[in-house]
């Protein structure tokens, strides 16, 4: 079966679609069989693994809108191993066109649930928000992977997320869990940023995984060409630590069982 994960946080910038991107690759390159659903209208995951969100056929709007089935919108990404469900600025309008659906909140769990058996991972990348989009993707999802930017005011607006997460665990995906908190972003040359980890680590006791993400400037230029910092600059810090945080990530998942 799928583990499905999406990587959540309602802040923006944070790390998110440069963690789905570079975990997806660094497990693909694992052997891993990997689906990344792109449910942010930004579509930074898509773009950021060379897909063209202008060239699309259909994308996740399709989806989540005019029922096209999620097999007909997958297409293959830059990264070995990982496909991808695209998402593009179209998807903006679709939280406000879903209230009209039934069981809106269910709608990518639903159209989801043929590929249990298809990949060994799903990432869902979520939209920097709380609405429908974010509800449908947590809806899901077996866990939620929160990364958490190494910055003055890090914490805030994190017990806003953590209750998200328990009233859709409470209302509609009792299995929903934390699946762990990755520190992004991080400055070990600033006691800001080694404060911040000791206060995220006292917070999510037990949940952080101890790769942590520096700044590094090749992750913020990998995307621009359209292949993850692993096919970038295999050899620098931040291909190195998305490698690492993948076989972390593995092991995690290996004492679940
Ligand atoms: P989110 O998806 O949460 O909005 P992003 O992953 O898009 O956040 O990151 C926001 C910006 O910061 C992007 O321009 C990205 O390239 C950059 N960035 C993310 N992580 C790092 C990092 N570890 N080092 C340097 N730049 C980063
Ligand atoms: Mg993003």
């Amino acid at each position: 079966m799928s583990k499905i994960v999406s990587v959540f946080n309602q802040k923006g910038g944070v790390g998110k679609t440069t963690t789905v991107i570079n975990l997806c690759a660094a497990l693909g390159k694992l052997n891993k069989k990997i689906l990344l659903i792109d449910v942010d209208p930004q579509g930074n995951s898509t773009s950021g693994l060379g897909v063209n969100k202008k060239d699309l056929k259909y994308s996740i709007y399709d989806v989540f809108i005019n029922g096209v089935p999620m097999a007909d919108i997958i297409v293959d990404t830059s990264a070995q191993g990982v496909s991808l469900a695209p998402a593009n600025v179209e998807l903006a309008g679709a939280e406000i066109e879903m209230i009209k659906i039934e069981e809106r909140e269910l709608i990518l769990k639903k159209t989801i649930l043929q590929f249990n058996n298809t990949y060994d991972f799903m990432f869902i990348d979520c939209p920097p928000s709380l609405g429908l989009l974010s509800i449908n993707a947590l809806t899901a999802s077996n866990s939620v992977i929160i990364p958490i930017q190494c910055e003055y005011y890090a914490l805030e607006g994190v017990s806003q997320l953590v209750d998200t997460i328990k009233l859709v665990k409470k209302s509609l995906n009792p299995e929903l869990e934390i699946q762990g908190v990755i520190l992004s972003m991080f400055d070990g040359r600033t006691n800001l940023s080694i404060q911040v980890v000791d206060e995220v680590k006292k917070y999510f006791r037990g949940k952080v995984y101890s790769t942590v993400i520096p700044r590094n400037v090749r992750l913020a230029e990998a995307p621009s060409y359209g292949i993850s910092v692993l096919d970038y600059d295999l050899k620098s810090k931040g291909a190195e630590a998305y490698q690492e945080l993948a076989e972390e990530f593995l092991s995690w998942i290996e004492e679940e069982f």
